[in-house]
């Protein structure tokens, strides 16, 4: 099956070209056409009509979307998630459990495993928590929270891969814990946690190397202990995941991690709840009860940040207007590093060889199509 997108501006890492023409064959990006160059035949030609390609959008943390949560162990809604992700041209993400009792984690594994596989990909689990500090519990349920525990990681890879643990590393086992991660192939990410640098340096000294929601539940920056984000700003070989909804961090601070660490580590995520893609009102994270009101989602009880119900396409524009960047830089943020920090090796590019996921864009980051191993599995209209 080859498959032609023609007249599409394309903003990939380090390439732009304007009205260029894309040819998937099967699942994987054949070629790159520049203006001049003659079409080649194909089974399905789309006329981009000049809207933007850019490589698919890689969500590594998401809880849910359209009323549904990964946690509620509910097959249909699973299947809903992946579907509606499309919308943001997301082609790949990682469902991400809350902090929650083992049977809940489970079923929530159990549901995902059956996923029908109609929308985004999604390869693995992020399992966020429940090892994290009590003192740092954010938004995650407090009844639920437990010390490090590489079987409970096991049991849970048996039913459906983990491909990432957000833990926090001062818990007690905690760089043992990176080392029996790293082992089993899973990445390991410091989050919700009062960890200090030291306590950092010690599980970076065995591979750490990722930061879960920069900013967001960790030790922040002082300038006699620089803590997580301290952390995060000094070693720019660490991934930093960030919510770019500029409340979760104000967009000078969005600025300042870019302009420190460079593009080349950063990670958008949405860290969505049920509410993304859903009318403000009430909604339940994990069991506790949150106001969703004006793009923003907050727990009942103290008014603290509860998830968001940020897009990732609009991630993206926030962080081309807040940075400016251009696309085809900002876009490593939405996809290459991602992946990098997976150990993917061809997502996350529009170039011939990678796998064709892709999305089509327009001037405000509204999605037209997304494109799931080469087939239309997204249309605006
Ligand atoms: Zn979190």
């Amino acid at each position: 099956m080859r498959t032609l997108i023609r007249d599409c501006n394309i903003a990939s890492p380090g390439f732009e070209v304007k009205h260029g023409s894309i040819l998937f064959k099967d699942n994987i990006i054949y070629s790159i056409l520049t203006p001049g160059e003659s079409l080649p035949d194909a089974d399905l030609t789309i006329n981009a009509n000049g809207l933007t390609a850019i490589p698919g959008m890689i969500d590594i943390h998401c809880h849910g979307r359209n009323n549904c949560d990964f946690t509620d162990g509910d097959v249909e809604g699973v299947n809903t998630i992946g579907i509606n992700k499309l919308k943001e041209g997301v082609t790949m993400m990682l469902p991400t459990t809350l902090t929650q009792s083992e049977e809940a984690l489970s079923a929530a594994f159990d549901s995902i495993a059956h996923y029908n596989g109609k929308g985004v990909k999604m390869p693995g689990v992020h399992l966020e928590g429940p090892f994290i500090n009590p003192s740092e519990v954010g938004a995650q349920n407090p009844s639920f929270v437990r010390m490090p525990d590489i079987n409970l990681v096991q049991k849970l890879n048996d039913i459906y891969p983990i491909h990432k643990v957000s833990f926090a590393p001062e818990l007690p086992g905690g760089d043992s814990f990176v080392t029996d991660l790293l082992a089993m192939g899973i990445v390991p990410s410091a989050a919700h946690s009062a960890a200090k640098y030291a306590e950092f340096k010690r599980c970076y000294a065995k591979g750490l190397r990722n930061l879960t929601h920069f900013c967001n539940q960790m030790t922040p920056l002082h300038h006699r202990e620089i803590g997580l984000v301290g952390a995060g700003l000094l070693h720019t070989n660490v991934f930093a995941e960030m919510i770019c909804d500029t409340l979760h961090s104000s967009p000078n601070m969005i600025k300042l991690a870019f302009k420190v660490k460079g593009v080349d580590h950063m990670i958008l995520i949405t860290d969505a709840m049920r509410a993304a893609g859903m009318p403000d009102g009430e909604y339940d994270l994990g069991g506790l009860p949150v106001m969703v009101s004006g793009g923003a989602a907050r727990l009942r009880e103290n008014a603290a940040l509860a998830g968001s119900v940020l897009r990732m396409n609009v991630a993206l524009k926030n962080v081309v207007e807040i940075t400016g960047l251009p696309l085809s830089e900002a876009v490593r943020a939405g996809a290459l590093n991602a992946a990098h920090s997976l150990g993917y090796k061809n997502i996350g590019r529009i170039e011939t060889g990678f796998t064709a996921d892709v999305a089509l864009i327009d001037d405000n980051f509204i999605v037209h199509n997304t494109f799931v191993d080469g087939e239309m599995r997204y249309s605006l209209d």
